[in-house]
């Protein structure tokens, strides 16, 4: 069932999206090498705490972290460890949802350790601006298989790939709600976007193939041939005249 939230829900989903985007800007000043993920995990953990809200991710279906942190050919889900410092030349995803008031945010950004490669670099700019291009198909009337297919085609003339099995999703109540929001889509396929709905918008995208695996931790996914992967998520609402992104400041 696909939820349509009245302008007081938007208001919620609003403020709960504006912790995460908080929460991101706060953490970037430790992403430096020699902090682990860990560390990123408690530092998260205690500023979402901080806004009076929760981590959505933390004990989801047993998940043991805060927030996700992904570093170069994870894709997604990594576990935050003390066992994994960040290098110089790293690249990292954090996936960060929050939890305010009975409403979610989820986003997920990817951040560059230090000096990164300019393969690296290329791969940033094609997730952040397919994230973009999907959203400019956000808006009443239009289908969910429209963002699918406006993502797909930029990672595509980009020479990168996404993984088949993780997408988007609505986001309310629960962090996971209908309708699931893929990266790969047929334009004017799927559920219509009505005035209300929120979404989450989140292209994974990798250098090489699209095949991954997932870790024998059962969570975290990588690139089959390990190639870089980068993550880029905004929670949106649907409005009148497009979209309004709640996870921002
Ligand atoms: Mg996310
Ligand atoms: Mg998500």
């Amino acid at each position: 069932m696909i939820n349509i939230r009245t302008p007081q829900e938007v208001k919620l989903l609003r403020e709960a999206g504006r912790v995460v985007a908080k929460t991101h800007q706060y953490l970037q000043q430790f992403i430096k090498p020699g902090i682990t993920t860990k560390e990123l995990d408690k530092l998260a953990e205690k500023f979402i705490l901080s806004c009076h809200a929760t981590p959505s991710f933390k004990g989801l279906y047993g998940f043991k972290g805060s927030i996700c942190t992904s570093i170069n050919d994870m894709v997604i889900h990594g576990i935050p460890s003390s066992h994994e410092k960040l290098k110089d030349g790293d690249i990292i995803s954090l996936d960060i949802g929050a939890c305010l008031n009975g409403y979610h945010g989820d986003s997920a950004w990817t951040y560059k350790v230090g000096n990164v490669s300019k393969e690296a670099e290329f791969l940033m700019k094609v997730t952040h601006d397919a994230l973009f291009e999907g959203l400019k198909q956000a808006k009443p009337g239009n289908r969910v298989g429209d963002i699918s297919a406006a993502i797909e085609h930029y990672v595509a003339a980009n020479g990168c790939t996404s993984p088949y099995d993780y997408t988007g999703h609505g986001v309310g109540t629960s962090v996971h709600e209908d309708p699931l929001v893929p990266n790969y889509g047929r334009a004017g396929h799927g559920p219509k976007l009505q005035v209300g709905m929120v979404i989450a918008v989140e292209p994974m995208v990798h250098l090489g193939k699209a095949e991954v695996y997932v870790l024998d931790d059962e969570w975290g996914v990588k690139t089959l041939d390990h190639s870089l992967a980068a993550h880029y998520e905004h929670t949106i609402a649907i409005t009148n005249d497009g979209y309004e992104i709640m996870t921002t400041l």
